[in-house]
């Protein structure tokens, strides 16, 4: 059988489009030209996917600035001008969107983009948004006072952007939870079900994506922190499992993930990431196509879809280009 490949989600900017050698880099047009700019980059964006081979393609993100902040910051009841710095996934700091007042959704944030996205390329496309337990540790909230509380107006505020995105077509809509990693007792609890109140009444395949981070420095030395084996999906796919969330896209390249945690995921579909975007070096296919064949002993193969462990935004286009190149063939290769 054939694998259906696709990437976590971002890619690296233009130079023309945003500040370079920058995460959530400033644009650097406004207005109309910033909007035709966008479009522009996604079109590179996807003909790069396809060129390399991948069958389910996404926007790279090229219309955000941050895969969460961009999000919260389309809403109403949300200052994004006057910023708060917040620790974010215990980790690392960062400028965010403060939550003034009720927060609501007056129509699509990334909804146009998907659409965009439908009309240029024949293939399956895959939209993501960012999960509910992610957005409110993303923020500062001087409004609700309670995590819990604002992830789940979040979800239903996530659902009706999922429910837009489904009816413009997109074939997968994937809710990035990184914070699924850190703040493990919660995801039993409110966690997942928010993530499957933003999730429920789609067509589409849902997906979550939980991941160790891009291959920035606070993220490494968090990793090199965790110890000789990475047990926190241990605790999260077996909730994942009993849960109606279809597909899980998860970090195995690279990472000191046991293999053997794969099994806790029953029937769901996994985006197993194949390729580490915290280095340069480019894998060989024989090296993707051999990790697939290991992944193979704990998902069938036709559950599994070969990916990239995380976004690509921080690397150069030149090393995303090649990585998603040695994806696919990569793939093939495993088929
Ligand atoms: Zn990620």
């Amino acid at each position: 059988m054939s694998f259906e490949t696709t990437i976590a989600g971002s890619l690296p900017k233009p130079r023309w489009l945003a500040t370079p050698d920058e995460l959530w880099a400033g644009w650097l047009h406004e207005g109309e030209a910033l909007r035709e700019a966008k479009r522009d980059a996604m079109r590179l964006a996807v003909a790069a996917q396809e060129e390399a081979g991948l069958d389910i393609v996404s926007d790279g993100e090229q219309t955000r600035r941050h895969f969460v902040t961009t999000f919260i910051e389309g809403l109403a009841g949300v200052d994004a001008e006057h910023r708060a710095t917040v620790r974010i996934r215990q980790r690392y700091d960062a400028s965010v969107p403060r939550v003034v007042g009720e927060v609501s959704r007056n129509g699509g944030v990334f909804v146009d983009d998907a659409r965009f996205l439908r009309s240029i390329t024949p293939r399956k496309i895959k939209a993501q948004l960012p999960g509910p337990m992610t957005m409110v540790d993303t923020l500062k909230d001087e409004h609700y006072g309670d995590r819990e509380k604002l992830a789940l107006i979040f979800a239903d505020i996530l659902n009706e952007e999922a429910r837009d995105l489904d009816a413009a077509g997109v074939d997968v809509v994937q809710f990035d939870e990184p914070a699924f990693n850190v703040f493990l007792d919660e995801v039993a609890g409110w966690g997942m079900e928010a993530l499957e109140r933003a999730a429920s009444g789609l067509e589409a395949t849902t997906a979550v994506h939980i991941c160790y981070g891009y291959g920035v420095k606070a993220n490494i030395d968090w990793k090199s922190s965790l110890g000789p084996e990475w047990r926190q999906y241990e605790k999260t796919f077996p909730v994942l499992a009993e849960s109606s969330i279809d597909q899980v896209s998860i970090e195995i390249a690279g990472s000191r993930v046991p293999l053997e945690v794969l099994d806790l995921l029953g029937e769901k579909e996994v985006q197993a990431g194949v390729i580490d975007v915290a280095t340069d070096r480019v894998e060989t296919p024989e090296e993707v196509a051999a990790l697939i064949t290991s992944i193979t002993e704990h998902v069938p193969s036709e559950r599994i879809y070969p990916s990239t462990n995380c976004g690509m935004v921080p690397l150069s286009r030149p090393v995303a280009v090649a990585k998603m190149k040695a994806l696919a063939q990569g793939a093939a290769l495993a088929s």
